[in-house]
């Protein structure tokens, strides 16, 4: 039989957990009943805690964090396997307001960084505010009222202003094999680890060469019969270079923030500059292409497998990896390298296109996750029912990646165009947060009711966009994530984050629909919309 394990490590659903409903249930005549909060934020990950921890530091106390899980960390609580860890060294991958002096490596493992939001979440009394076990499964804009109506599977609330931080690399992606349903062995996501299964033994084939697979397999490896790797298109990979955190540099971190605070400026200048290589000068990356050839050469000594192993597109079109033992536990006696494309899956075994079947016991899925392609846009409906997902029928498009014409008062933390190649998430979450604190404070000392960026706007922001990511490297010819179903890349911002940074600092009204809070009294007429010169 096919079975697809959750995680074994504290990730509940709404379906593990029949809990009470803690929100009214909808209902047309109960809605005075409703709870109603200034701003429900969705999702208790780096984004939406970071921005929970925000609001509170400017005075707001009226919001609720809607989690479907029943711990905080997001992407550091579900990816549990073996080998997780950052590859944004950690002085740089936390939040500005909370540095941490205790992380213990370079590239600080999961757990800890799970920790240290855990640890954030409580130092900044955001629990409280935490509605765990809740999943969204609607919010619609209701014009008459000026609100969002959010039903989860613990009842209904309403928001003034609503935002998703519900986060880019959640919905893991299963490969659609044929025959893949009628696997009889175990299966999982890389995502979704099932610690309790032990692989010792066990003949393991591992989908996928992307950054979840080149941190589990050197893991893995030692303890199989044997790993049979299937590639469809090798990583460019840089060595990583990750250590342990001298004692005493902790202590100076702790005693002396500034030097911490110093470290961290300089690991971002120097992942910055590779948006030079990146986005204006392709060309400028044949030194890390050089880099990372001379990497594999040395690390992996049959030309065979090196052959296998070179990737035939530019360095940067597809995520860069860093790894100083994924290559070496490929040249153990117990791996083979599969490239001939799997033309399906059987009870026990894989056939690839090359005729061969391949006896395994596991399949283990490094298959990534839906990045443009996610179930949660269809059930956001803005302005006249229209959903997310209709409204982005040509590819999700958005105005910083934050605000999306039709859907007032809805704010998306890392929505389109916002992902990196190169640098820290978190820097561009909190830009994002700063932006949307700005556009709340003008909202409250305007009294304004809701906000809107205007159609015309979001479409010369993205025309601007789409015109810059040409030269880029990611357009360079290879097929990856950053791209969606039309060869469009809505996923990566191209340019410098400073630069990201510059224009997200003040929230701009003369870009947006505005209306006035008193439009509010008259309830079922159109509302007087303004617009600043
Ligand atoms: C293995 C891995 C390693 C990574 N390493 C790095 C790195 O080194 N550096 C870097 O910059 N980035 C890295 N990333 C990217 C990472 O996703 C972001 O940096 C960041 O963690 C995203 O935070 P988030 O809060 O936006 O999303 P998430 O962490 O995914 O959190 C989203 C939250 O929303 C909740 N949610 C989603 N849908 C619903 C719903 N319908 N109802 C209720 N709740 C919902 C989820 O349960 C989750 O808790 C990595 C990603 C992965 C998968």
């Amino acid at each position: 039989m096919f079975r697809v394990f959750a995680s074994s490590d504290g990730h509940k659903t709404h379906s593990d957990n029949q809990q009470r409903t803690v929100f009214p249930e909808a209902s047309s005549n109960d809605e005075a009943h409703l709870r109603h909060v200034r701003v429900a934020i969705l999702g208790a990950g780096f984004s939406g805690l970071g921005m929970a921890i925000r609001l509170k530091q400017h005075g707001h106390e009226d919001f609720v964090v809607i989690e479907r899980a029943a711990d905080i960390g997001g992407t550091w609580r579900d990816n549990t396997y073996p080998g997780c860890a950052c590859d944004i060294p950690s002085h740089l991958y936390s939040f500005s307001f909370a540095l941490n002096p205790h992380w213990s490596r370079t590239y600080s493992p999961q757990r800890e960084i799970r920790d240290y939001l855990s640890c954030c979440a409580r130092r900044f009394d955001i629990l409280p505010h935490i509605q765990w076990n809740c999943e969204l499964l609607n919010a619609s804009w209701k014009e008459d009222n000026q609100r969002w109506y959010i039903t989860t599977t613990q009842g209904q609330l309403t928001a003034d202003i609503f935002i998703l931080g519900n986060g880019p690399l959640s919905e893991p992606s299963l490969p659609p094999i044929p025959g893949i349903e009628r696997f009889d062995g175990v299966m999982f996501h890389s995502a979704r680890w099932h610690h309790d299964y032990d692989l010792t033994g066990k003949r393991v084939a591992v989908i996928g060469t992307g950054a979840s697979a080149i941190q589990f397999i050197p893991h893995i490896q030692p303890r199989v019969a044997r790993l049979s790797l299937f590639q469809r298109t090798p990583p460019w990979i840089l060595p990583r270079h990750d250590r342990p955190i001298p004692a005493w540099q902790r202590v100076m971190f702790r005693i002396l923030p500034i030097t911490q605070r110093f470290l961290r400026t300089r690991i971002y200048w120097r992942l910055e500059f590779a948006a030079l290589g990146l986005v204006y000068r392709p060309g400028m990356l044949e030194s890390a292409m050089q880099i990372a050839r001379r990497h594999l050469l040395r690390q992996v000594p049959d030309p065979l497998l090196q052959a296998k192993l070179t990737p035939q597109y530019a360095i940067g079109c597809k995520r860069i990896l860093l790894s100083d033992d994924f290559y070496p536990a490929l040249t153990r006696p117990n791996v083979e390298v599969i490239t001939d494309r799997i033309r399906e899956v059987r009870a026990h075994s894989i056939v690839t296109e090359d005729g061969r079947e391949h006896e395994i016991d596991t399949i283990i899925c490094g298959t990534g996750f839906h990045v443009t392609d996610t179930q949660l846009p269809q059930y956001i409906h803005g302005r006249g029912g229209r959903s997310l997902n209709d409204s982005w029928h040509e590819g999700p498009r958005a105005y910083y990646g934050t605000s999306v014409s039709g859907f007032p008062n809805l704010f998306l933390l890392i929505g389109p165009n916002t992902g990196l190649g190169h640098n820290s998430m978190v820097y561009m979450i909190e830009s994002q947060i700063t932006y949307i604190l700005d556009c709340l404070r003008i909202m409250d000392r305007r009294h304004l009711r809701t906000v809107e960026v205007r159609p015309e706007i979001q479409e010369a922001f993205n025309t601007e966009l789409q015109q810059r990511m040409r030269n880029t490297v990611w357009t360079s010819g290879c097929t990856s994530w950053y791209l969606d179903a039309n060869g469009r890349n809505t996923t990566l911002w191209p340019g410098f984050t400073f630069e990201f940074r510059r224009r997200t600092r003040h929230f701009d009204p003369q870009h947006f629909d505005l209306i006035p809070q008193r439009a509010s009294a008259h309830i079922g007429e159109a509302a007087p919309i303004y617009r600043m010169r």
